[in-house]
């Protein structure tokens, strides 16, 4: 699949291609350009020409083509929802409320469009002062390949409404979805060059966006250690930026929850996208009173989920995205039984079977007796591996959630609502949950606080991120 630039799909020079892969079969199912900074510079032009016009559209009006794309997404849902499970891994049902997922963040800023506010304070005799918003030009998006239809709707929906023009770089095992909806979006009404998808590595594109004087922020989503990379390099041109990074979201299990769903609610917040969600379950602390028939049900249920191909029906969970992801977690739990740090109750291995042979599947694991100092509590796992680990109460849980560096999202299962009140007050988090894990709706604000970076998507918040105030003082 091409790129696409300037509303129309675009080559590279060089010839150059990245080969984008089927995780479940090995399987090479198309590949796209390898994208140079001469591809990039050719972007921003697209996107500095587009830009004057499509600023000057009422706010309405540029609503009203993110909802004509909402409405052929709908349309197309099954379609992209193949594509989706067959470059990212993920269950079929996953990727349709994935795309669903997209159409609503379009259709959540399409509803505000008309809604569009400004302030006015009278100063007395100063005069009247009118507060306004204006776009802040050419704005870049370098999204993961987890959620890659979700997260690009995080960026483009608040970003296109706000009047910005928008670079999108795709992360390279995970394009294709991306590219099909920067085509939907200019077949919406998205005046040419308006969004301009550009594929390539992270090295050369991502580095080249971060360090582009003409883009006047740059939204991204990914690896801490990438997030910073981005800093050092989007100082120099003084580039304001939102960076939504790693995350190790605790949940605690108190006596008083409901176990069933709790069981449930932990199996589908670690193991929903083969465990590769930032908000994912990555740390589980159950009430020690509770903790040792919790552990039994996870472990029974945990071995009931269905791990196949994502396309056919009944899989519960699909492979990891790629090779390199699902080395990474082998290496986790190696290390795990050669120290000693843990108990593998379930999983911990690749699959038997010829049907798993060419893909990247890892079964769904569970952890029990888990050392603080494990890379389990205190990494990101990014993958199918829950630790539980019992607490003797809510100051303890609380305490083990707080011991990590990333503040994403957290969860409390529980029917007291002194222990809610703590959990929210104390917990330091974006996001805290009650008897659920990972709902994001579009309505409200999402992003995390230390090391999962800053910034908000989502909500009348992302608005204002891609967006400045303008005044106009009025002396009388
Ligand atoms: P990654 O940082 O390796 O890659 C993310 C994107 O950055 C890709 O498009 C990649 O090509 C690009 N990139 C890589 N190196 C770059 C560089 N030097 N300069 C500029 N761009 C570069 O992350 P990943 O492994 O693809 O994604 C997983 C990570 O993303 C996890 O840590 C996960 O928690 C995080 N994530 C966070 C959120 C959130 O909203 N906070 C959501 C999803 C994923």
């Amino acid at each position: 699949m091409l790129m696409r630039v300037g509303g129309a799909g675009a080559g590279t020079d060089e010839n150059k291609w990245i080969p984008v892969i089927n995780p479940a079969t090995g399987d090479e199912i198309d590949r796209v350009p390898a994208g140079t900074k001469d591809d990039l510079e050719r972007a921003v032009t697209a996107a500095d020409t587009a830009f004057s016009s499509w600023k000057r559209k009422t706010q309405r009006e540029r609503g009203m083509v993110l909802f004509r794309a909402a409405g052929i997404v709908r349309e197309r849902h099954k379609d992209l929802a193949r594509l989706l499970t067959t470059e990212q891994g993920k269950p079929l049902k996953e990727s349709i409320d994935e795309i669903r997922g997209f159409a609503n963040i379009l259709e959540f800023y399409a509803g505000i469009s008309a809604a569009q506010k400004g302030e006015l304070v009278r100063l007395g005799a100063t005069g009247d002062a009118i507060i306004t918003r204006e776009p802040m030009g050419i704005c870049a998006a370098i999204i993961p390949w987890n959620m890659p239809a979700l997260i690009m709707g995080w960026k483009i929906g608040p970003a296109l409404l706000a009047g910005n023009t928008l670079l999108l770089k795709p992360a390279s095992t995970a394009p294709l979805t991306a590219l099909r909806l920067t085509e939907i979006l200019d077949e919406a009404g998205l005046p040419p060059g308006t969004l301009n998808t550009v594929t390539g590595v992270g090295e050369t594109i991502g580095e080249a966006m971060a360090g582009h004087p003409a883009i006047k922020k740059l939204s991204f989503t990914g690896s801490c250690a990438t997030g910073q990379r981005i800093r050092e390099l989007a100082a120099g041109s003084l580039k304001e930026l939102t960076l939504e990074l790693g995350g190790s979201d605790p949940m605690i299990v108190m006596p008083d929850a409901d176990i069933d769903k709790a069981v449930d609610g932990a199996i589908r917040g670690r193991f929903y996208n083969a465990g590769q969600t930032c908000t994912a379950v990555k740390r589980l602390f159950v009430h020690e009173s509770i903790a040792a028939e919790f552990s039994r049900r996870l472990k029974q249920k945990t071995e009931s989920l269905k791990l196949g191909n994502g396309l056919d029906a009944g899989t519960d969970m699909g492979p990891l995205n790629s090779a390199i992801q699902r080395e990474r977690i082998e290496k986790l739990i190696d290390r795990v039984r050669d120290t000693g740090q843990g108990t593998v109750l379930t999983g911990g291995t690749r699959p038997g079977g010829a049907e798993y042979s060419q893909g990247f599947f890892y079964r769904p694991t569970v952890v029990s007796d888990v050392e603080k100092t494990s890379g389990l509590m205190t990494g990101e796992v990014f993958g199918p591996v829950l630790p539980v680990m019992p607490v003797p109460d809510l100051d303890a849980a609380i305490t083990e959630a707080n011991r990590t560096a990333y503040g994403l999202g957290a969860s409390i299962w529980t029917s007291s609502l002194p222990a809610v009140k703590r959990a929210f007050d104390e917990i330091h988090a974006g996001i805290i949950w009650v008897n659920r894990h990972l709902t994001i709706p579009p309505e409200i604000p999402f992003g995390g606080m230390n090391e999962s970076g800053f910034g908000r998507e989502n909500g009348l918040h992302a608005l204002d991120n891609y967006s400045r105030t303008k005044t106009l003082l009025l002396g009388w």
